[in-house]
């Protein structure tokens, strides 16, 4: 089991608070991701939840168990650090043998949870082995491996791929995920990236200046940003992010910025400034004039192109729109020359209001 409660916790350097008032469950089984821009308080919060910092107040529990004040070696807890800190000179097989003959367990028992641990994640055919002779990822499976002969309750990343290059980062993400779902063990992992995070979590915890920003699972904080700093956060190119200003016409609700009009529902509301948030991947992108233009519910943004970027399989036009550079996804067999005067349209359903 490995069912985490974080109870408003809190830490402050010199009394300037870092990690302000965070509560959340990881439930036994998630990987649960912080993520968060750099400076944010992610590797703050983990390392209190590792019991190498002590919060300043707030409270931690670990399986019903009041954890706030445990040490770190009482915690069941098993950090595996960025650098794998494997010893270089040893076997695989000697690395994870390594905590249970530091516990003295009996040699037969150390030779069978090695066997059990290799065969678990896979390493079975590395064990003799020395870690130089190992690739990125089957370094991380080692890393894992030690852990795990330990039986912990979770295991803790900080930024684990952070030093690897891009093609080796997106593989050995496959296989953590992969692992993940093979041990179905708890895993609570700090990343700033939004890729990894959206491929790897079951819950993401989002922070910003130490604060719980938004807590869900990938889908809901993309599908549902609870805020402008949420919908800024994930996805790339960002969320298109417009200040306008909400009101009734006609029975409508609408949203009226510079070149920029959207009907939504029909009902009333009191006039108020909100921010209007549209992914990239939500505008349709027309020539100005043509029929496809004018929708008679959703958005319609009216400007020029300004800059069109190839991404190989696709295009990001980028668009003026008012006071506004705009981004839309485009096929890349189409070619829209800068100056074109366009209308960027958006359905109902995918135009996020944040007051
Ligand atoms: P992240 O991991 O999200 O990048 P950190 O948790 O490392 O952020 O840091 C959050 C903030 O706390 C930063 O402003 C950092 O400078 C500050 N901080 C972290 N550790 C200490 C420390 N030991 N003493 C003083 N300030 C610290
Ligand atoms: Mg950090």
């Amino acid at each position: 089991m490995g069912r985490l409660v974080l109870n408003q916790l809190s830490r402050s350097f010199k009394n300037v608070p870092v990690v302000k008032n965070v509560s959340l469950t990881v439930e036994d089984g998630d990987f649960l991701v912080l993520l968060g821009p750099s400076g944010c308080g992610k590797t703050t919060l983990l390392r209190m939840i590792a019991g190498l910092l002590e919060p300043t107040s707030g409270s931690l529990e670990l399986d019903g168990v009041d954890i706030t004040t445990a040490p770190s070696k009482k915690r069941d807890l098993a950090m595996v650090f960025q650098s794998y800190a494997l010893y270089p000179h040893l076997s695989v097989a000697k690395n994870l043998a390594f905590p249970l003959k530091v516990r003295r367990a009996a040699k037969q028992d150390i030779t069978k949870r090695v066997e059990t641990v290799a065969g678990m994640v896979e390493i079975g055919h590395l064990l003799e082995r020395k870690p130089k002779e190992l690739s990125g990822g089957q370094r991380q499976r080692v890393a894992v491996a030690r852990a795990l002969v330990r039986e912990p309750k979770a295991f803790l990343m900080d930024e684990p791929l952070s030093n690897l290059d891009a093609k080796l980062r997106t593989a050995t993400r496959q296989e953590l995920a992969a692992l993940h779902q093979r041990l179905g063990a708890t895993f609570i992992y700090v990343t700033h990236d939004q890729v990894e995070a959206m491929t790897m979590a079951t819950k993401i915890a989002l922070l910003n200046g130490g604060q719980l920003e938004q807590l869900g699972t990938p889908e809901e904080l993309y599908d549902t940003p609870a805020s402008v700093f949420a919908a800024g956060f994930l996805g790339s190119p960002a969320t298109n992010l417009i200040d306008a200003e909400l009101s009734t016409s006609g029975g409508s609700i609408t949203v009226m910025a510079p070149s920029v009009e959207a009907v939504l529902w029909t009902g009333e509301t009191p006039r108020r400034d909100v921010v209007l948030g549209i992914r990239p991947e939500h505008l349709n992108l027309h020539a100005a004039g043509s029929s496809a233009a004018a929708p008679s519910a959703g958005a319609a943004l009216r400007g020029t192109v300004e800059l069109s970027e190839n991404l190989g399989s696709e295009q990001v036009i980028y668009c003026r729109i008012g006071e506004k550079r705009v981004a839309v996804r485009a096929p890349r067999n189409q070619r829209w020359e800068t100056g074109t005067a366009v209308v960027l349209s958006a359905d109902t359903p995918h135009l996020h209001l944040f007051d």
